[in-house]
């Protein structure tokens, strides 16, 4: 690809997405985390030098090692499908067959045009085909996809991609309302506005089966 300065520029300052999948190398996983964390750390130290802090400070000396950690451990886990959550499904025993919402998951995730938070709520909906997942294997999915530098439509739409493949149904709807603390905090520095981005599959097209899922979204 020959994209030019000014187009990346543009691409990152829109958020603009390139791709359903997140564009990984397929060596991404050959390094061992200590080592990648090993080597992040070495050049977070370095990003702060350049910046002029003394990391012979005792606020500063452990950070470069604190924030490496945390970027392979926690905060980018989720890049690593070995850290992806198992799905057991059940028997839906009490014959169920309506809409079932978890509301207001809590996200963070980050930017992956400017590596700061996304911070924001996920409502999670489908109809059980026969069979059900538990609800904090829900919860699980969508922080295994946050837990990675990302664009909200791709979110949204590796979430809904996730449960269809956990739940074995296409009866899945996932809408992500969130800040963006890059828009929030500078460039435009919009600390009121919100993004809102949702993905209807299967039953959730109908637009009677989209109007009571919003309904009962709204009724509380
Ligand atoms: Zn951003």
């Amino acid at each position: 690809m020959n994209t030019s300065i000014d187009t990346l520029d543009i691409i990152g300052e829109e958020h603009i997405a390139t791709s359903l999948e997140t564009p990984l190398r397929e060596d991404a996983f050959e390094m061992p985390d200590s080592i990648k964390i090993e080597r992040i750390e070495k050049h977070f130290k370095e990003i702060m030098q350049i910046l002029g802090l003394d990391l012979n400070d005792d606020s500063l000396r452990g950070t470069p090692h604190r924030v490496a950690k945390m970027y392979v451990k926690e905060v980018f886990s989720g890049l690593n499908p070995s850290n992806k959550p198992a799905v057991k499904l059940f028997e839906n025993k009490y014959q169920y067959d309506g809409i079932l919402i978890e509301k207001n998951i809590t996200l963070y995730s980050y930017c992956e045009h400017h590596f700061v938070p996304i911070i924001g709520r996920v409502h999670v909906a489908y109809i059980s085909n026969g069979q059900v997942i538990g609800l904090s294997k829900i919860n699980r999915l969508v922080q295994y996809y946050a837990k990675r530098p990302q664009v909200q439509e791709r979110l949204t739409n590796q979430v809904a991609e996730g449960l269809k493949e956990a739940l074995l149904s296409e009866d899945v709807a996932v809408i992500i309302d969130a800040v963006h603390l890059c828009v929030a905090s500078r460039g435009v520095k919009d600390s009121n506005s919100s993004t809102v981005t949702a993905n209807y599959s299967g039953r959730f097209k109908n637009e009677k089966v989209k109007a009571e899922f919003h309904a009962m979204l709204n009724s509380s």
